[in-house]
Order: C-alpha cells, then sequence, then structure tokens
C-alpha cells in the first residue's frame, strides 16, 4: 500500500523533466492522483508469466522510492523507482502504473495494454525487465514492446546496433 513515505516524495516542478516530448505529461498530476491511498499496480508487468487476470500478472506497488530527472530512455517519460510488495525494485515510467480498472483515470492505461496483449500470442510478454544500475544499487528498468515501437519509429532504419531500435531481443519475459 502507498503509505505516508510515498506522501513525502519531495516531488519538485521542473524536477521531473523528459524529452520534449514528455511535456504533455505531469509527473505531479499523476503522482497526486496515485498518492490517494488506493492500492496502485503495475498493469500486466508479468503477463507473460501469469494470465492476464491474475492478480500476480499486475503486482502491487508497495511503496514509491524516489523519482528522477532523468526521463525512460526509451519513452523519455519522467521516471519513478518503486518497490513492489513483493520486494522488487523497478524503474518505470510515472504512467505506466495505476490503481485498479475501476478506476476512471487509470482505466484506459488498462485497457490501452489489454489491446497489445491481445495482439501477441497467449503467453507472450509485452513488457521486459533491463537490469540497471542506479545510486542506490540493481534496478529492473520497465521496458514496454510500445516503448521499442516508439523508439523504431523516431530512429529510423536499425543500422546502428547501439540504437534503442535494435533491442526488440531485450523484449523477453519479466522475471517473476
Ligand atoms: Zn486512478
Amino acid at each position: 500500500m502507498f503509505t505516508t513515505k510515498l506522501q513525502a516524495l519531495p516531488v519538485q516542478e521542473g524536477t521531473l523533466e523528459g524529452r520534449p516530448d514528455a511535456s504533455t505529461l505531469s509527473a505531479d498530476t499523476i503522482l497526486l492522483h496515485l498518492l490517494d491511498g488506493r492500492p496502485v499496480r503495475v498493469p500486466y508487468l508479468t503477463a507473460g508469466h501469469h494470465h492476464r487476470d491474475d492478480p500476480e500478472a499486475s503486482p502491487v506497488v508497495a511503496q514509491l522510492l524516489s523519482s528522477s530527472s532523468a526521463g525512460h530512455p526509451y519513452n523519455g517519460k519522467p521516471l519513478v523507482r518503486v518497490e513492489l510488495d513483493n520486494g522488487r525494485i523497478l524503474v518505470l515510467a510515472v504512467d505506466r502504473m495505476g490503481h485498479e480498472p475501476v478506476c476512471e483515470r487509470c482505466a484506459p492505461l488498462w485497457s490501452r495494454l489489454e489491446e497489445i496483449l491481445d495482439q501477441v500470442p497467449a503467453g507472450a510478454a509485452i513488457t521486459a525487465g533491463v537490469e540497471i544500475g542506479t545510486v542506490d544499487g540493481i534496478a529492473m528498468l520497465v521496458v514496454d514492446a510500445e516503448d521499442l515501437e516508439e523508439a523504431r519509429a523516431d530512429d529510423g532504419p536499425d543500422d546502428d546496433p547501439e540504437a534503442p531500435g535494435a533491442v526488440p531481443a531485450l523484449v523477453s519475459e519479466v522475471a517473476a
């Protein structure tokens, strides 16, 4: 559950800027909404391991640890570091988590990801976890298939092995 720890997070204007195309997204607004005390989940994070209707497929966020001024490397959105209720540490875009779909405001996230799930074979994952080093230790960066598609569209042909567009091989199942 989100706790007072979460509410103590210093969310300052201008500290959560990502790439310019992230300007339409207000991390403060999203965090304020998520801080209302209801459970927050990462929808379909492990849908490749669990049936999408299994609550395990959408793990609960236990607490928000920090927010980052760096944008997500694939989609430019403001990043947050969270701890799941199973103790795992994730780094993910602030709008990659939400309340249960009964929340009108968070429902579009679930339905968008459901649509993507509908397009992949049963048991396939739409999200990958990429291990990254942070100042606070190793964390798992959440990368969605849709982020990679966006990166490919941005970057054009995949002639550079270091370009984000060359990474789809990383889209494998998140280790549960
Ligand atoms: Zn909500």
